[in-house]
């Protein structure tokens, strides 16, 4: 596919400022969803908003077909306050696409416009904008609120600009691409009193102690070191203690990250065993919270193959690895790819001064010139998923 009108590239760039200007965060994208749903329906393209609360989907019919595709963009920025100086920064005061989903709904908002307007395909495509991504809430909200049911989606596909990656490159892998976020708590309750009498009570820290020391030996003795990846974090450890005083009680937190949900399933199950088991040996009560936030993030592998193939197409072989290394950040797109088979990809944000700073900074911005290259990737992805009616 040659490259994109120039008006078309001016817009989306116009359009991507529009959204940096004016960031909103978590389900409080009320204006973005406007300002797309308003775009969506400039170009033809019948719009259902509301659900998962502020979601909203964009429906593109051609040909007789039944086959559809999914893609999907996200929408919300973060509370961050923004560094930078040039136009189009923030002006929602302690708000900032620092994430680059300004970019992100740019794009699917440049193909879709590109879509309605040249026929290049015989079936459905359905452009899903979410909110609430950083939370972990946006897609799983939409999801609930029947996206797979409401709308016959058949496969779905997702993208995020990478910073550090060069312009013009993408990454991607089959299989886990991104790890599970889970957050755990412990409350410790034991008996409190006099530090030169422990034995009348039942010490908690000590308690806690061995807890935390028990906990680092489920990645070392209980997963696979092979196919069981993990990361299992202890983050703080509090008390209400003073210095001749045993505490009655502590709380531990941490956070967790793995590539798998069975291995997640596993690492829950083994902490309620340690905790249980500790807590019981030494007489104390104990509570334990353990909190998914985010799913890994897992690509099917037909479904990668599709993406790959795309993105070799319109960036060129040498400039797509199709194996990366998986990465500990984590995603929401993750729950979705629960549901329907799919695909989720990382476009290079460049490495220079423009685009390479890091994702969530407060100097960050979505670099514009790989704007064309996410929505070209999209508008390829409909034709090779979709067919041509007319050839
Ligand atoms: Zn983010
Ligand atoms: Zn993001």
């Amino acid at each position: 596919m040659s490259n994109l009108p120039q008006q078309l590239i001016s817009d989306m760039v116009a359009w991507r400022h529009h959204l940096h200007r004016f960031p909103e965060c978590g389900f409080d994208v009320n204006l973005t969803a406007d300002f797309i749903a308003d775009k969506l329906k400039s170009f033809g393209i019948e719009v259902v908003c509301n659900i998962g609360q502020t979601g909203l989907v964009g429906i593109l019919r051609n040909g007789t077909s039944d086959a559809s595709i999914g893609l999907r963009a996200d929408m919300d920025a973060l509370f961050i306050h923004e560094q930078n100086e040039f136009d189009h920064a923030s002006q929602h005061e302690g708000q900032m696409h620092a994430c680059g989903h300004d970019g992100h709904s740019a794009m699917l908002l440049g193909a879709a416009s590109y879509l309605a307007a040249n026929s290049y395909f015989d079936g459905t495509v359905y452009f899903i904008f979410q909110p609430d991504e950083e939370h972990g809430c946006g897609a799983q909200a939409m999801i609930d609120d029947g996206l797979f049911e409401r709308f016959a989606i058949d496969e779905v596909y997702g993208i995020h600009n990478f910073p550090g990656l060069a312009e013009g490159e993408l990454m991607v892998r089959p299989g886990s691409l991104m790890a599970s976020e889970s957050g755990f708590e412990i409350n410790i309750e034991g008996v409190g009193g006099h530090a030169a009498l422990p034995h009348q009570g039942v010490d908690p820290l000590v308690t806690g102690a061995q807890v935390i020391l028990a906990l680092q030996t489920i990645v070392s003795r209980n997963l696979s070191a092979i196919s069981e990846t993990a990361v299992i974090s202890a983050t703080e450890f509090i008390t209400d203690g003073t210095v001749n005083v045993l505490p009655g009680k502590v709380t531990i937190k941490g956070d967790c990250r793995c590539f798998t949900e069975k291995t997640l399933e596993h690492i829950e199950q083994r902490m309620k065993q340690i905790v249980a088991g500790i807590c019981e040996s030494a007489g104390a009560k104990y509570t334990f919270q353990f909190t998914n936030t985010f799913y890994p993030t897992v690509n099917s592998p037909l479904q990668t193959a599709y993406a790959v193939e795309a993105a070799e197409k319109v960036l060129g072989k040498g400039k797509v690895n199709a194996r990366c290394e998986p990465l500990t950040i984590s995603e929401d797109f993750s729950s979705m790819l629960r549901v329907k088979p799919g695909c989720y990809v990382l476009l290079g944000n460049g490495t220079e001064s423009v685009g390479g700073c890091a994702l969530h900074n407060p100097k960050y911005d979505f670099n514009d010139s790989i704007l064309p290259l996410g929505a070209r990737y999209w508008i390829q992805l409909v034709k090779d998923r979709l067919g041509r009616p007319n050839g």
